[in-house]
């Protein structure tokens, strides 16, 4: 394609990263939250928005909302370095850190816009495969580290696509073995059974090194805000800082994170369900021609055996069911990605995924058990609710 001007020759080739956005009844393809924020929230966040002084910069180091969050993790808000969605966080660490010369570790296949925000920021890559379970061989990460000597050092936990989370032994070892910076992306990590902030003592070799990634787009159910954020040293957080541009944060966001961190339990019930539905999901596809994979995330990632990834998704569309299609990412040959939705909508999935895979014989029975499951899970959500508007008096 001739160009107006040349473009950066390094990134000729490089598109940016999507995913379709078809309009369907059902969209599972993003990994968002499948409900909506607390109403108590969006009242309080109502109210706080007439305080607001729309006429003058927000406060540019965002300090009631890292002063919050450092709170809520019991770290001081110099601990804390908040962006508009984890990306950008990735991106502040990756300027700050990463560049021409320098080089990024990872292990694929895993999110790709550590790879794509590496190469935007002239940082080079190198990486390795994870075994067949996307489990990762240490041996052979100790020798990618040891040979290219990384500035950073990626994990995913748990992994995007493939679901697992990292054990913390992982954790343990790399940043014993890594020079630079181990950034554990928990974009999920409130579904996994363990996190790696619970790694970070002072007194603990090398844990200051370590840098968590933390985003309100899934558990937070805030992915229209755009806020993420990272908790390492305080050092990280200043190099972050002047990486961002000036006032990136603006003032109804901070404030939205910050009323947010009043609802944890809310927050914490949403999880719950999640990880309820997960479970029904990941023993309905054990019943199918489908390989699949074990998942501490908010999504489960399968291979359908008997027909192609492909014809699957496409009738799963033709369902109004919206699923990722990883067919075509290395590593992830011919496999899909679906996100954990509501009650009602994992059964249009599973639905739909029968009768797309010829299981529909089974489809009767199993759509009267899920009939029963929905309904007691809709009276579970209506009790949540319920708690929610006790707590906060709305009727
Ligand atoms: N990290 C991982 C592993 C993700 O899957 C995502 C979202 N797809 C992000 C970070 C970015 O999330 P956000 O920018 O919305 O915070």
């Amino acid at each position: 394609m001739s160009r107006l001007v040349p473009l950066r020759p390094d990134l000729t080739g490089l598109s940016g990263y999507h995913s379709a956005q078809v309009d369907v009844q059902v969209r599972l393809n993003t990994n968002e939250s499948p409900l909506p924020p607390p109403d108590a929230w969006l009242e309080e966040l109502r109210s706080e928005l007439s305080r607001v002084d729309f006429n003058r910069y927000p406060d540019r180091d965002a300090h009631a909302l890292r002063q919050a969050l450092g709170e809520f993790h019991g770290v001081g808000p110099e601990e804390v370095f908040c962006a508009k969605g984890s990306n950008e966080v990735l991106q502040c660490l990756l300027l700050a850190y990463g560049g021409s010369g320098r080089c990024a570790a990872l292990f694929e296949p895993t999110y790709a816009l550590h790879r794509h925000i590496a190469s935007l920021t002239a940082t080079e890559v190198a990486s390795i495969w994870r075994a067949a379970d996307y489990s990762l061989d240490l041996n052979e990460a100790d020798a990618l580290v040891e040979r290219v000597r990384p500035i950073i050092t990626f994990l995913c936990s748990p992994n995007n696509p493939t679901g697992r989370a990292e054990p913390p032994e992982v954790v343990s070892h790399l940043l014993e073995r890594a020079p630079g910076l181990v950034v554990v992306d928990e974009a999920y990590g409130q579904f996994a059974p363990t996190s790696a902030l619970d790694l970070r003592r002072p007194e603990r070799r090398g844990t200051s090194r370590l840098v968590v990634v933390r985003t309100f787009s899934k558990t937070w159910s805030m992915a229209a805000c755009r806020l993420g954020y990272l908790v390492g040293d305080p050092e990280v957080v200043e190099a972050c800082k002047s990486m961002a541009l000036p006032y990136h944060l603006d003032a109804v966001t901070q404030m939205a994170g910050r009323l947010a961190l009043r609802h944890v339990a809310a927050m914490e019930e949403r999880v719950a369900l999640v990880k309820e539905e997960r479970g029904r999901i990941c023993t309905a596809l054990r019943e199918l021609p489908v390989e699949t994979w074990p998942s501490d995330a908010n999504f489960v990632l399968f291979r359908p055996l008997k027909r192609s990834a492909k014809q699957v998704w496409n009738d799963l569309l033709e369902e109004s069911v919206l699923v990722r299609d990883c067919s075509e990412w290395r590593g992830l040959s011919e496999c899909l990605r679906v996100t954990v939705g509501t009650a009602k909508e994992n059964t249009r999935f599973l639905t739909a995924l029968r009768s797309s895979l010829g299981h529909a014989s089974t489809k009767e029975h199993a759509s009267t058990t899920e009939h029963a499951q929905t309904t007691e899970r809709a009276s579970t959500t209506e009790r949540a609710q319920t708690t929610e508007r006790a707590q906060t008096g709305k009727r």
